[in-house]
Formats: C-alpha cells, sequence, structure tokens
C-alpha cells in the first residue's frame, strides 16, 4: 500500500513545494484500490478521467487558479448521480442505468476542483446496516475482512479508512454514514437536514435522507461541507440558513466553562456492548476534566425509535420506488406477459429481498385500514421524538452517546435476522427523526481492536459545535 498523506493541508503542501503532484496522487489512489480489490469498495472507477483531470488540477496550482478542494480526490456513494456516470444504487433494477444530471452537491465540489475518483458500493438503495444487501456484492471491512464494515455507505467508509481517496460523500436515512464510519474507525458527518441539497440522491425516505461526509479530520470535512451546503432552489426543502466558515471556524476552541453536555440515559442501556459502554464513560470523565458539565439528561421516547423509524421510512421508500416499472428506469423483465405480468416480474426480479421486504411494509402501514394504528401514529411519535430533542437542547448544548450498541460484527451474522439488523440503528435513527446534525468520531478499540465511534448531536445548523467538540474527544482515554 503507498502512503499518501491524510489530510487536505498536507497534501496541498506536498503539491505546491513539488514534492507531490496531483497526478501522483490519483496514481497513488489508484494503485491502493487496485491492491486492495477484494474489499469490493468500487462499482465503477473514473480511472482515466481522474487521471486526466489531475493533469488540469495540476496546472491550475501552477498558474495560482486551484479552487478551495484542488488535492481532495473523492469518492460517492452509488445513490448519488455524476452525470454520464453510471448510477447503480447497489442494485439490479439500475444496473445499466447512465445519471443524465449531476448532484448539486457533485457540481459544486467539483467546481472547486475536487476530483472523483469513483462510485462506491453501498446496500441496495441505501436500505441497510451491513452493505450486505448490494446486488454487487458485501464489502469487506478493512481492519478484519470476516466482518462487515457497516452500511449502507460501506464502500464510502472503507474507501477513506483504505487511502482509497481522501474524502467520500455518501448518504443518511437512519445512521447509514455514522455507523460504518464507527466500524471503520474513521469519522462520519451528518448534517442538519436541508444543509445539504438533496438534488441528485436517489430518494429512500425523503423526510430523512441527506447527503454526509466521511474524512479523516476536522478541516477536510468542515471544508467540503463548506463547500456542498446552501440553498439550492431545485431542492424546495434545501435551507437558506447562512452557510458559516466551517473550516475558519471549526478550528477555533471552546470555553469548556460555557459549555453544558448531555447524555442521555437511555443509550446506556440493556444491549450496549461492555467495552463501549466504558469506552463513552471514561470519554465522559475526560470532558468533564477539561471544565465541560456534563449531566445525565433524558430522551423519553428513544423506545420507540425503530419503531417509528422503519414504519415511516418504509412508507415513504414503498411510494418513491414505485417509478421503478420497468419503463421508465432500468431493468425490464424478459419473460413474456400481460403489461401487469411485466412490472411484477420486472420488480420481483430487479430488487433485492430487503427492498422487497420494505415495499412490502410501506405498503401495509399506508394502505386503508391500517393507515391510522401505523402510519398516522408513526408521525405522531416523530413529533414527540423531535420534542425530546427541542427539551434537551434547551437545557444542553450537544448530547453524546454511543454511534452503535456493538463493533462490527461478522459477515452473514444478522442478515437472516432483519430485527437484528435494526437494531444497530438504536442510537443513530433518532437523530434522522429529529432532524438535527450529528457526527460519528473515533472513540476506542475493543480488547478485540475494533473500533467504536462516539456520537455527538447538536442544535439544528450547529455542524460548526460538532466539528468544535470533535477536538475535546481524546483516543486515549
Ligand atoms: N440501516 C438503516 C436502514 O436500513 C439506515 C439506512 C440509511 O441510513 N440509509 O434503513
Amino acid at each position: 500500500m503507498i502512503n499518501i498523506p491524510k489530510s487536505l493541508i498536507e497534501i496541498r503542501t506536498e503539491i505546491l513545494s513539488g514534492k507531490l503532484s496531483c497526478k501522483k496522487l490519483v496514481e497513488s489512489y489508484l494503485e491502493n484500490i487496485e491492491e486492495q480489490k477484494d474489499l469490493n469498495v468500487f462499482i465503477t472507477l473514473f480511472k482515466e478521467d481522474a487521471l486526466k483531470q489531475a493533469e488540469e488540477v495540476d496546472e491550475k496550482f501552477r498558474n495560482g487558479t486551484a479552487g478551495k478542494l484542488a488535492g481532495a480526490v473523492i469518492s460517492v456513494k452509488d445513490v448519488i448521480s455524476v452525470k454520464g456516470r453510471r448510477l447503480t444504487c447497489g442494485s439490479r433494477m439500475l444496473n445499466d442505468f447512465t445519471a443524465v444530471y449531476s448532484a448539486t452537491a457533485v457540481e459544486r465540489l467539483m467546481n472547486e476542483d475536487a476530483i472523483i475518483i469513483g462510485k462506491v458500493n453501498c446496500d441496495e438503495f441505501a436500505m441497510g446496516s451491513s452493505n450486505e444487501n448490494s446486488y454487487f456484492g458485501p464489502v469487506k471491512n478493512p481492519l478484519d475482512k470476516t466482518r462487515v464494515p457497516g452500511g449502507s455507505s460501506g464502500g464510502s467508509a472503507v474507501s477513506v479508512a483504505s487511502n482509497m481517496c481522501l474524502l467520500s460523500l455518501g448518504s443518511e436515512t437512519g445512521g447509514s454514514i455514522r455507523q460504518p464510519a464507527s466500524f471503520c474507525g474513521i469519522t462520519g458527518l451528518k448534517a442538519t437536514y436541508g444543509r445539504i441539497s438533496r438534488y441528485g440522491l436517489v430518494a429512500f425516505a425523503s423526510s430523512f435522507d441527506s447527503i454526509g461526509i466521511f474524512g479523516n479530520n476536522s478541516y477536510d470535512i468542515a471544508s467540503l461541507l463548506e463547500v456542498i451546503s446552501g440553498y439550492d432552489e431545485r431542492d424546495s426543502t434545501s435551507s437558506a440558513e447562512e452557510v458559516r466558515n466551517y473550516p475558519v471556524e471549526s478550528e477555533k476552541s471552546f470555553n469548556p466553562g460555557e459549555i453544558k453536555i448531555g447524555y442521555a440515559r437511555e443509550y446506556f442501556e440493556e444491549g450496549l456492548d461492555p467495552e463501549i459502554r466504558e469506552g463513552i464513560l471514561s470519554q465522559i470523565e475526560n470532558l468533564k476534566s477539561k471544565g465541560f458539565t456534563v449531566k445525565e439528561i433524558s430522551l423519553p421516547h428513544t423506545k420507540y425509535v425503530i419503531q417509528s423509524y422503519y414504519i415511516l421510512t418504509s412508507a415513504e421508500a414503498s411510494s418513491n420506488l414505485s417509478r421503478y416499472d420497468g419503463v421508465r428506469y432500468g431493468y425490464r423483465s424478459e419473460k413474456p406477459g400481460t403489461l401487469e405480468d411485466m412490472y411484477v416480474n420486472t420488480r420481483s426480479e430487479g430488487f433485492g429481498q430487503e427492498v422487497k421486504r420494505r415495499i412490502m411494509l410501506g405498503t401495509y402501514v399506508l394502505s386503508a385500514g391500517y393507515y391510522d394504528a401505523y402510519y398516522r401514529k408513526g408521525q405522531k411519535v416523530r413529533r414527540l421524538i423531535m420534542n425530546d430533542f427541542e427539551n434537551a437542547f434547551k437545557e444542553v448544548d450537544f448530547i453524546i452517546s454511543p454511534t452503535t450498541p456493538n463493533t462490527a460484527f461478522k459477515l452473514g451474522e444478522k442478515i437472516e435476522d432483519p430485527l437484528a439488523m435494526y437494531l444497530n440503528d438504536i442510537y443513530t435513527a433518532s437523530v434522522n427523526l429529529a432532524g438535527i446534525p450529528a457526527i460519528s468520531v473515533p472513540a476506542g478499540n475493543t480488547k478485540e481492536k475494533l473500533p467504536f465511534g462516539i456520537q455527538i448531536m447538536g442544535r439544528k445548523f450547529d455542524e460548526e459545535g460538532l466539528l468544535k467538540m470533535w477536538k475535546e474527544i481524546d483516543m486515549k482515554v
């Protein structure tokens, strides 16, 4: 494996001093990708284009016109559009589909001279917590290849953790960035709902979906966040809230005496790996010793998070995925029959098991007679969960918790047991129900040498605060 600096500042310093070129940089990443092919990270590699673009960026470095993200090489989860490129969503349904436009986030980062090196593997339509639901096969965890990398943005997490690129764009509906970041020992940020345009992100559950970032350090993540954030007239749910100068602001430090941090007692109950519990509790002690006020709080509706998350997201998914009918997009069954047969066969053959399970669950909770009992109730519970956070943030500035109840599990261990799989999202899905931002930061390793993350949740649009808090977490405690 080629050793490539893991920070944008270092990369740019080396390029500016002539020690490195952008072309050499891309070549090195490509070599690392080739060498670790067995991890099954990339669905599409942009080899030639990335090299060509690197030469152009080198030229820009020479004449002083390089953009804010020049030197950043980025992978993109294959649920996000890059014009003219394959967009599979990890599904047979879209195996041969080519994107006709680029996502706003992609357009924005390319305008600042970031280079996209390829599209990475993920659970089908971003449904899953292990990356085992991909039509293209599972991604493996680089720290132990018999284990999952987490999901659904498994390819994104592994591409960054294995030095195949500097940063990655992933997506979240219920934890798909924070959970794999935690399993792979890197950092993942899910921004406030509406902070980053969803235009060009293939819809799973529209009122939950958001694009987010994987990276190694706060400056890099802050730099990418600043570029891709902001209002977009093509996404009516994108926010006009001012985009802060995240790279500058996140380097500043807190005055610990002014900051209150809460930890919800409901996040430390049954089901949490004792080693992770201990690790997070020692982070709490560490924060206290730095002068932060840390106190126990309650998020009383936590016990309903998984139920309401899966009811509401499946309902939205069943509607969003109705567009894959064999006529307008992608795969069409070859079997002869009536128009209705064609729909049925296309969807039966084109979708994998988990996607079908969600469509059925979603259709059920929306159907006449069950709508009030499930969907409407789910919406009411979502409001209660939002209120829990609103009340908590009257008392504290941040909430910390484990990111996941366990470390990376074995490939195949939970795939036959959907409920066990869903329970992986127990600490992350609440954040998407509430629409708040959260980050998972490496917090330690277990005796088995498997990493686990600490989750920091913040008030809406306080991404800057999360990035600042990150610096207060100390891997060594
Ligand atoms: N694991 C969750 C699910 O399967 C989260 C997925 C996501 O965030 N995209 O729905």
